[in-house]
């Protein structure tokens, strides 16, 4: 399974890069609101974009832990519907991928 270490790194360094990025979003939300109201609109609003932002982000962090989990585990690469092998370039493309062309 050596020909799977590049993707590895690559769901690796991808998942750094979320986790950071989850962080990030997580301490903007957290700041204490504006006292101006209409500047505190403005934030809600790009509050609720980020919360949106952050649940992409989440759920991007978990597939790539699962992608990782499943290169551990040695399942990597099989189709999770059909459980043919996906192909190496569509992983390439999509180290997150759990499906194959045709099923997803
Ligand atoms: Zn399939």
């Amino acid at each position: 399974m050596s020909n799977y270490d590049a993707i590895r790194k690559q769901l690796e360094e991808k998942l750094d890069h979320l986790v950071a990025r989850a962080q990030e979003i997580d301490s903007n939300l957290s700041e204490t609101p504006n006292e101006d109201w209409e500047e505190r609109a403005v934030e809600t609003e790009g509050d609720e974009v980020m919360l949106s932002v952050g649940n992409v982000t989440l759920r991007e962090i978990e597939e790539i832990k699962h992608a990782l989990h499943q290169i551990e585990q040695g399942t990597y690469g099989t189709c999770s519907r059909c459980g043919t092998k996906i192909p190496f370039e569509r992983l390439e493309l999509l180290p997150h991928a759990t499906t194959c062309t045709k099923c997803a």
